[in-house]
């Protein structure tokens, strides 16, 4: 029987996205030779330093050769110098979650044992939760348009659509029961919002909890977004599916990231109806790039991500296999103390971790 195949479309983007997708690339290629499949790469050029070069940060062609791909593995990408003449940064990844219609942000936060994160309890080990990120409307709706009156004033929309949280709302009920299916235990979906002020929010708690009512099997709540920021630092481990608005998302996807040892550590998926994007959730970092220093983990298990999504959409078993290979190689990695990257304190480069991830996925080490 042939190796199935896959067309990969690669973006690395700024800064250390270059440096970590190069890292992902090796892993998943390594993953493919053992598991017995292929990726066919072909890298993209978009982000600040392609504006700079070109006028255009993700061109047409650019935007149509990542559409035709299975999947795409993006770096990140924005330098804080690039600018557009009305002053904001080169975004692309905020483009291509219009364009691909990218709704569901999915970030994983869980502990990998060995890594130190931001809490002494013992129970922190068991972290392992998903903030599920309504990534096309919300607060981040009038992204471009919001309105300054005569420099007094300022105003922006949030915007809530049934369609959005319906369909949010299923991939966060679906998640809970895979998640429950692979790791024992009760499901859970939490929403997160501020209905008690916002109009919009109390509208996207009511689709919600209709949409739970076909889901009765799993248990549903719901949290105001300042006591779960309070619940995400004092019992996290006891969290399970936390599903929000996108400016919520952002914010608290990366506080949980700094509960798992920041965000060297913290991988994600950005799902629409036909595509993904899978990036690590940190930026270029500038004060990083071009040194060696990145932590390419957050990368590595966004490319885990992505062969767990191409296996589920093609029926293929063999990329869902290694991408649980990749997720125990990394853990192996830590929990054996074999390498500590500098943002948790140690000195050991992108090189170093990712041969230590290749080394531990051929079962060197
Ligand atoms: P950042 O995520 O790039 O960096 C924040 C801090 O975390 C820095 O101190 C950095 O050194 C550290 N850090 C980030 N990733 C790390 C890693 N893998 N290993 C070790 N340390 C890591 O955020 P920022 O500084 O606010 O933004 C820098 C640029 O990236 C900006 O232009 C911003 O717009 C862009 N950005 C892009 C994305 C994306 O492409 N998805 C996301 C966030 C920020």
């Amino acid at each position: 029987m042939s190796r199935p195949s896959f067309d990969l479309a690669v973006m690395p983007g700024d800064g250390i996205g270059v440096e970590v997708t190069a890292a992902a690339l090796e892993v998943l290629h390594a993953a493919g030779r053992q598991f017995g499949f292929r990726l066919a790469a072909t890298e993209i050029d978009a982000g600040a330093l392609a504006y700079r070069r070109t006028g255009v940060a993700l061109s047409d062609e650019a935007l149509e050769r990542a559409g035709r791909a299975d999947a795409i593995l993006f770096g990140a990408m924005g330098w804080p110098e690039i600018r557009y003449p009305d002053g904001t940064e080169i975004a692309p990844q905020l483009e291509l979650r219009t364009a691909f219609d990218l709704y569901a942000g999915v970030r994983p936060i869980r502990a990998i044992p060995g890594v130190p994160g931001a809490l002494a309890a013992p129970q922190a080990a068991g972290i392992d939760l998903v903030i599920l990120r309504e990534s096309t409307e919300g607060a981040f709706a009038s992204r471009g348009t919001g309105l300054l009156e005569d420099d007094r004033r300022a105003t922006d929309r949030i915007v809530i659509t049934r369609h959005a949280t319906e369909r949010l709302a299923q991939s966060a009920f679906r998640i809970a029961r895979e998640r429950a299916a692979r790791r024992g235990g009760a499901p859970r979906v939490t929403l997160v919002d501020k209905a008690n002020v916002l109009r919009s929010f109390a509208f996207m708690r009511s689709v919600f909890e209709e949409v739970a009512r076909g889901h009765p099997e799993i248990a549903a709540d719901t949290r105001y977004a300042d006591a779960m920021a309070l619940e995400l630092v004092l019992r996290p481990w006891t969290l399970d599916v936390l599903v929000m608005e996108n400016l919520l998302g952002d914010i608290l996807s990366d506080l949980g990231a700094g509960l798992i040892g920041g965000l060297g550590f913290a991988p994600s998926a950005d799902l629409g109806p036909r595509h993904g994007v899978f990036q690590p959730t940190h930026g270029s970092a500038p004060d990083l790039a071009g040194r060696g220093l990145a932590n390419p983990t957050a990368a590595i298990l966004s490319a885990s991500m992505l062969l767990d999504w191409l296996g589920d959409r093609h029926g293929a078993p063999a990329p869902r296999d290694a991408a649980r290979a990749i997720v125990a190689a990394v853990d192996a990695v830590f929990a054996a103390g074999r390498v500590r990257p500098p943002d948790v304190g140690g000195r050991d480069g992108t090189a170093a971790v990712t041969r230590a991830v290749l080394d531990a996925l051929r079962g060197d080490a």
